[in-house]
C-alpha cells in the first residue's frame, strides 16, 4: 500500500526528545515495515505549528498527491502532528475517504484495518456530513440575501433581453432583445396571438432564443411570466412554495400594467384547460418522437365533409412542423399503427441473435467495467471539487461570481461524464434478448387488444417510438417509418 508518512515539529518542540523529526520518522518507518506497506514519500513540515494546515507546504504537497491518486494510505505519529484544528481534521478525513485513502495514527492506534480505527473514521465522517450541511445552509442563506438585495442570480445566463457582463453583478439591457420582448408582450396582449403563433412568428423572422435555439410555446410563456422584465428578481422560481420575488437593481423593459395583463391572460388560459385527456383513438399519443428533430409529436384531428357524413381523421404531427422548423409532417394514426405492427413483427422474427461467443461477450463486459470505474472516479473527484469550491466561497476566499462560474464549469463536466457513464452502463447489460421477448409478447397479444388496452400495453413496455415520414416521388403523403422503439426495461 503506497503510504505517505507525514511528520511535523514546531520550533518549541524541536528540543524535546521523542518529538524530533528524525525520531518520528524512524518509528513510522518501522511501523511501515511491520505492516508490510511501502513508503511513497515522507512529507515533513519542520518548525511549523499545528494550529491549522494553512502555510504548511508539506501538507499541501501531500494533499495534491492524494488527489492525484498516488497515495493510498497516510500515516502519522499522532493526530496533532497533522492538525490541531477539528475543522481541518474533518476536511482531511473527508478528503481521504473521497480518494480511497486510508488513515493511520501510531499513538492513538488508529488503524483503519481495525474495528476501532474504522469507527473513528466513521465518526469523523459523520461530523464531516454535519459540517457540509451547515455549509450548504449558510450558502443558501447567502444566496437568499443576494436576491433580497436585488441581484439577479441567473445561474445559467441572463434572461432574454438582458446581458450580464463578466464581473458585473447587475444585468444590463440588450436593446435588440428588449425590443423583441416588448414585441412578444404586444403580440400576446394587444393582438391576442397564441403562444404558438408568437413562437412561429419569431422563428420566421429568424430570431433565436438566448441559447440560439428556435422558439416554442413554452419558451414564449416563460418570457411572459418572467418578472425580470418589470425590474424584479426571483428566487426558487421552480418551487412554488418557496418562490420569492424582490425589487431588482436592473432596468425594467416592460411596464407593470402590461406585464400584469399578460399574466392575467396566462392565468385565464390555465383555467380553460387546454390539455385534453388522451384520446383512445390516438393511443400512440405521448410515445412518438420525431426522428428528424427529436421533439415529441402531438395529436391532431381533421374533419372532412363528405356527401353523407363527416369523415374524421386522427393522427400525429411533429411539434416543430407546426412551428415551421421541421419538415417531418403529419401522419395518420392508421399509418403509424401499421408501421408499428411491421416493426414488432420484424424484431420478433429475427432470432438467433447471439452469434457472439460467450468469451467475447465477457471480454466486452470487462473492457467496459474498467472505463466505468475510471469514469466513476472522475465523477467522485468532481464532487470533491464542487464541495471545495463551496467551502472556499463560504470562507470568503472567492466571490460569488467566481463561485458561480466554477460551479457551472463543474456542473457541465459532471453532465458530460454522467451521460457517458450512463451510456457505458447501458451498453454493459446485454439486452439483446429482452426487446425480442417484449416484441413477441406484443405480436401475440396485439390483435386481440382494444384501443384502451393497447394504450395500457404501450405504457407498460414502451418509453418512446422514434418515427418519421419519408416522402417518395410517387407517394404524395409519404411513408411512415419507425426508426427505433425504446423499450421500458
Ligand atoms: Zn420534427
Amino acid at each position: 500500500m503506497e503510504t505517505a508518512i507525514y511528520v511535523r515539529v514546531s520550533t518549541e518542540e524541536q528540543a524535546q526528545e521523542g518529538f524530533s523529526i528524525r525520531a518520528q520518522e524512524q518509528k513510522l518507518k518501522d511501523y511501515v515495515r511491520i505492516k508490510d506497506w511501502s513508503i511513497y514519500k515522507i512529507y515533513a513540515d519542520e518548525g511549523i505549528s499545528g494550529k491549522d494546515i494553512t502555510g504548511r507546504p508539506a501538507v499541501k504537497e501531500m494533499i495534491t498527491d492524494i488527489k492525484a491518486g498516488y497515495v493510498k494510505n497516510v500515516l502519522v505519529f499522532k493526530i496533532d502532528r497533522l492538525t490541531r484544528s477539528t475543522a481541518d481534521l474533518i476536511y482531511l478525513v473527508d478528503l481521504f475517504n473521497a480518494n480511497d485513502c486510508e488513515f493511520n495514527s501510531l499513538m492513538e492506534s488508529i488503524d483503519t484495518q481495525t474495528a476501532s480505527g474504522r469507527m473513528f473514521i466513521k465518526i469523523i465522517g459523520i461530523f464531516a456530513e454535519f459540517e457540509r450541511e451547515n455549509i450548504i445552509e449558510r450558502t443558501r442563506v447567502g444566496v437568499e440575501r443576494k436576491v433580497k438585495e436585488g441581484y439577479s442570480l441567473c445561474t445559467s445566463s441572463a434572461s432574454f433581453g438582458y446581458d450580464r457582463v463578466k464581473g458585473q453583478k447587475i444585468q444590463t439591457v440588450n436593446p435588440a432583445e428588449a425590443e423583441v420582448v416588448r414585441d412578444i408582450f404586444g403580440m400576446f396582449v394587444d393582438n391576442g396571438l397564441t403562444l404558438t403563433d408568437i413562437a412561429r412568428r419569431l422563428n420566421l423572422r429568424g430570431i433565436s432564443t438566448k441559447q440560439g435555439k428556435t422558439w416554442a410555446s413554452g419558451k414564449v410563456r416563460r418570457v411572459l411570466a418572467n418578472c425580470n422584465y418589470v425590474g424584479d428578481v426571483r428566487h426558487h422560481m421552480n418551487d412554488s412554495r418557496h418562490k420569492r420575488e424582490y425589487d431588482g437593481l436592473h432596468e425594467a423593459i416592460i411596464p407593470q400594467e402590461l406585464f400584469d395583463a399578460a399574466n392575467g391572460i396566462l392565468e385565464e388560459n390555465k383555467k380553460v384547460g387546454i390539455t385534453k385527456p388522451p384520446n383512445d383513438d390516438k393511443y400512440f399519443a405521448g410515445f412518438l418522437v420525431c426522428a428528424k428533430c427529436g421533439y415529441k409529436l402531438k395529436t391532431y384531428e381533421s374533419r372532412k365533409k363528405l356527401k353523407t357524413k363527416i369523415q374524421i381523421t386522427v393522427g400525429y404531427v411533429c411539434r416543430n412542423h407546426t412551428l415551421g422548423t421541421c419538415t417531418v409532417g403529419s401522419m395518420s394514426h392508421k399509418k403509424v399503427e401499421a408501421a408499428f405492427e411491421e416493426y414488432i413483427s420484424e424484431i420478433a422474427d429475427f432470432d438467433a441473435v447471439d452469434t457472439r461467443s460467450l468469451a467475447e461477450e465477457e471480454k466486452a463486459k470487462h473492457d467496459n467495467s474498467e472505463a466505468i470505474s475510471s469514469l466513476e472516479n472522475k465523477l467522485k473527484n468532481l464532487e470533491t471539487r464542487e464541495r471545495e469550491t463551496l467551502e472556499r466561497y463560504v470562507r470568503n476566499e472567492i466571490d460569488f461570481e467566481d463561485y458561480r462560474q466554477m460551479k457551472d464549469l463543474v456542473a457541465s463536466d459532471k453532465q458530460v461524464l454522467g451521460a457517458e457513464l450512463e451510456r457505458l452502463k447501458a451498453a454493459q447489460n446485454p439486452v439483446a434478448s429482452k426487446p425480442q421477448e417484449i416484441a413477441l409478447n406484443f405480436k401475440k397479444n396485439w390483435d386481440g387488444l382494444s384501443n384502451p388496452e393497447r394504450r395500457a400495453f404501450l405504457k407498460q413496455f414502451v418509453e418512446r417510438i422514434v418515427i418519421e415520414s419519408v416522402k417518395t416521388k410517387c407517394d404524395y403523403f409519404g411513408q411512415v417509418k419507425i426508426r427505433e422503439v425504446k423499450w421500458r426495461m
